[in-house]
């Protein structure tokens, strides 16, 4: 007889996407839920910091002066991570292989308000933020060494996120970094074997099932992934999978702006704080091969747990053998879905 219950049962839950597996712990996370609230954090941040690398007129740490921007402001990084000016080389040695990596990278500056972030801008603000988006993975995409673009944002001191001018980041590289290729490899298996996006089928199934869910509109959906690591790790998804941003026509565009201002808005309101996260945006790769399997989608990982103050750390079990929560996806879905879209400092 099987009594197992995956609300009460530890019990391990399959990443399709990556072909990995987690560990879920229910009866450890099964301590009521006290909607514990540190008193709000008000940062008081100024509109404009003399001091801030990335605020409109300022110099930058490289000695390059900011233009009096006021709205989305790119840049190539001053210290970036991968250049475009390398040789290549290879060492080819069983155990000892290395490879060049050339690439290029950008910041590009939400707002020129240095104290606003995501959930605090406008539908419009946000919708011009991911017009920058397009256009930057079309336009590095094109380059023939830009195989990958990554577009992420790493918000918070606690995500060591030392400037809080809302602003993301964007790598784009030669080669496809090891999670995505992990991701690629099972959407292109997938389809092989199903003649559909594989992520196409996960949000139709999670629409139906609606236990994950957490937001919707026309064209994508918010929701706590089944194999969720993080307390409230939450992906966005397209309802009609598109391999990339670019795919997206300016409506749809729009609903994954506004998706991105809605589960951040959400964040915050969880705990009354600037709630902290890593967000990047997953896309088909730019080297010129065919992918109707792939599906562009958007994760969140938040590391703040019980409250503002309590964080989650992947140490000890995590960093030795695998990923392991205790309140289950559908826990954090339920807590994240009944939060308004609406900032608690706008109210
Ligand atoms: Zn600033
Ligand atoms: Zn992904």
């Amino acid at each position: 007889m099987s009594g197992f219950d995956m609300k009460n049962d530890t019990h391990r839950r399959y990443n399709p996407l990556t072909g990995e597996w987690m560990l879920v712990s229910p009866h450890r996370g099964k301590r009521p839920w006290q909607g514990q609230q540190e008193t709000p954090v008000s940062l008081n941040l100024p509109e404009y910091d003399e001091t801030c690398y990335l605020c409109p007129g300022n110099s930058r740490a490289g000695g390059v002066q900011n233009p009096k921007y006021n709205g989305p402001f790119v840049f190539t990084n001053d210290f970036s991570a991968i250049t475009p000016n390398i040789s290549d080389g290879a060492v080819d040695d069983d155990l000892f292989q290395a490879k060049s990596e050339k690439g290029i990278c950008r910041v590009i500056c939400f707002s020129p308000y240095h104290n606003k972030t995501v959930p605090q801008l406008s539908s419009n603000e946000m919708f011009a933020v991911a017009k920058v988006w397009q256009r930057e993975y079309v336009e590095l995409g094109s380059k023939e060494f830009i195989n990958h673009i990554q577009i992420f944002e790493n918000k918070g001191a606690a995500m060591g996120c030392s400037n809080p001018h809302p602003h993301c980041q964007i790598w784009a590289q030669q080669s496809i970094p090891e999670i995505v290729s992990k991701e690629n490899f099972r959407q292109k298996t997938y389809f092989e074997q199903h003649t559909k996006p594989l992520l196409q089928e996960y949000v139709e199934q999670e629409l139906q099932r609606n236990e994950r869910v957490i937001a919707e509109n026309d064209s994508f959906v918010a929701l706590v992934p089944f194999w969720a690591t993080w307390p409230f790790e939450v992906m966005v998804l397209p309802k009609i999978s598109k391999p990339s941003i670019a795919a997206l026509n300016d409506m749809e565009l729009r609903n994954f702006s506004d998706m991105y201002r809605i589960v951040t808005c959400k964040y915050d309101n969880l705990f009354k704080t600037s709630f902290p996260y890593s967000a990047g945006v997953h896309q088909a790769p730019t080297d010129g091969g065919n992918y109707d399997y792939w599906t562009m989608h958007m994760h969140f990982y938040p590391p703040l747990f019980r409250s503002a103050t309590v964080k989650k750390f992947m140490v000890g079990y995590e960093m030795m053998a695998e990923p392991q929560r205790d309140i289950t996806a559908e826990q954090g879905a339920a807590i994240l879905k009944d939060l308004s879209a609406e900032h608690y400092l706008h109210k």
